[in-house]
């Protein structure tokens, strides 16, 4: 029999109000059930919500340092867990244990960067235009946040939301992916265990079109944080937008990976292969399109294909694996659709099918594809496939590099490898992206700094870092008056002034 899993709610752990489960199953061997999950409803949402709203009064009137603290314990606690939780997030997200273990530490790196962020907070000071006035600002906590969350990283990207909103002074009602709802369950047997106040942290386990839309659509949760799909994110928006909600949101990118000729070809070889294959191609920033100069376009693409061919994919709890499976069915009938429309767009100079053999025959693996002569905006260059899938793009000099790059309607990472200090600082300022890379892959976002797009990849808020904070909080902003007369501002100091 295979465990059954709780919604966590009110401090405590409980079942579905449905009393229906769903499984969650290893992609890497489907043979292989990790459990049953809840398949929430609206009820199970409502008091959810309602736990979260009868929490909030306290827990945003406790002082930041002390949240902070609770998140320090956080981080304390996923240290020394970070073990079994990464293999519990490997075995039902299907990336390596290698990779999940980052994933875990950037969970650690967001939880101490909370707890010290607990005792910043900052607002502002400024000196008012009329005498004997003082003017601050400070922050303040909105209220309930309503949070969901993508398969991809299926830890760091919940702690990105819940932390930072949870010093803000929030509480929080967290939808993980229902591909990958153990290791957030895990998440939040940390945070019992760090002492996080009842009513503060509650999950709710479902799928997306129930429990995410009842989040989304739940008249008294005011912030909405969504990383997934564009057209999920579109939906949300829709909604949002009508009940006047604060939105933050995460969705796709096309992103690209430009190789001048002066580049040192290793690096640039070592770059491309972990960011399109690594995580099988399934994260939002991910190498999708490599950008190769014309003299050294033959060789490198020969290169990086006995490159590729030599990377061994399987489960990646085992010894060695590189390249783990897709995350379900419908990922890789994705994948496969977009092989067809890329053989008649372009040539499949390797891959495009689903790999089989030893190991590989109970899970959704797809071999690691490589198409060349990809023209500048046909489909295969301009759409997100998120599978293993590597587009191969020539051009003659660097501003056609930057023109193609931007012709996306994504813009979350891009990669530039050079030698040239000149050509980086054009791609840092001409590069239509929210992170710009030089020497480095695609990927690889770092706490403490902010991530997010331009264009259609978000809507213009960014998580990590500090600026999260500000999407947490609002801006109070205070006057006090001691002239003890009434002073008018822009009248009383002006009117007597030639300007
Ligand atoms: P992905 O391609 O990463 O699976 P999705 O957008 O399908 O992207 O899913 C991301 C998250 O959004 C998941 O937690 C999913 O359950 C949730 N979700 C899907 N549809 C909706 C919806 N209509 N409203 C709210 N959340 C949704």
């Amino acid at each position: 029999m295979a465990d059954s899993f709780k919604n966590f709610i009110d401090g405590a752990w409980v079942e579905p109000s449905t009393g229906q489960y769903f499984e969650n199953r290893n992609p890497a061997r489907r043979s292989d059930l990790i459990g049953n999950f809840p398949r929430s409803s609206r009820e199970d949402v409502d008091r959810a919500v309602a736990a979260a709203k009868a929490a909030f009064p306290d827990w945003s009137r406790t002082p930041a340092p002390a949240r902070g603290d609770i998140l320090r314990r956080v981080g304390d606690l996923l240290t020394a867990r970070k073990d079994e939780i990464a293999r519990a997030a490997t075995r039902e997200m299907g990336k390596t244990l290698q990779e999940t273990r980052g994933d875990l530490q950037e969970g650690i790196d967001t939880a101490y960067y909370a707890g010290v962020e607990g005792r910043r907070l900052f607002g502002q000071t400024v000196p008012s235009e009329l005498r004997n006035k003082w003017a601050m600002t400070y922050r303040r906590p909105i209220g309930v946040c309503g949070l969901i969350t993508p398969f991809n990283f299926p830890l760091a990207i919940p702690t990105w939301k819940m932390f930072p909103a949870l010093v803000c002074g929030n509480t929080v009602v967290i939808k993980p992916a229902e591909d990958t709802p153990h290791t957030v369950a895990l998440l939040v047997e940390v945070l019992e265990e760090a002492g996080i106040p009842r009513g503060v942290v509650n999950l709710v386990h479902g799928l997306g079109e129930e429990v995410g839309a009842a989040i989304v659509e739940h008249p008294d949760i005011p912030v909405i944080s969504f990383t997934g799909s564009t057209e999920t994110g579109s939906i949300i928006a829709q909604t949002c937008g009508r009940m006047h909600k604060r939105l933050s949101l995460e969705m796709g990118g096309k992103n690209a990976q430009i190789v001048l000729a002066d580049a040192d070809l290793d690096l640039a070889i070592d770059g491309v292969l972990w960011g399109a294959f690594g995580t099988t191609g399934q994260r939002c920033t991910a190498t999708s399109r490599l950008l190769l100069q014309d003299e050294i376009h033959d060789e490198f693409v020969a290169r990086l294909m006995e490159r590729a061919r030599g990377l061994k994919l399987g489960y990646g709890l085992e010894k060695d694996v590189e390249v783990g499976p897709l995350i379900h069915e419908a990922s890789l009938q994705k994948v496969e659709e977009y092989i067809e429309i890329g053989k008649g767009e372009a040539t499949l100079a390797m891959g495009g099918e689903r790999a089989t053999g030893e190991g590989l025959d109970d899970g959704y693996f797809f071999q690691p594809t490589i198409f060349t002569d990809v023209k500048p905006g046909s489909r295969l260059a301009t759409e997100e496939i998120f599978g293993p899938v590597l587009s191969v793009i020539r051009f003659k000099e660097l501003d056609e590099a930057i023109r193609i790059n931007n012709e996306v309607k994504y813009g979350l990472s891009s990669s530039l490898y050079t030698r040239d200090a000149v050509a980086s600082f054009r791609a840092f300022q001409d590069l239509d992206n929210g992170i710009t890379y030089v020497n480095a892959p695609t990927i690889g976002a770092e706490a403490h700094l902010p991530f997010g797009g331009v264009k259609q990849t978000g809507n213009g808020h960014r998580e990590g870092g500090w600026e999260v904070y500000e999407f947490y909080s609002e801006t109070k902003v205070c006057y006090l008056d001691y002239s003890g007369k009434l002073q008018r501002a822009q009248i009383d100091n002006y009117e007597a002034s030639p300007y």
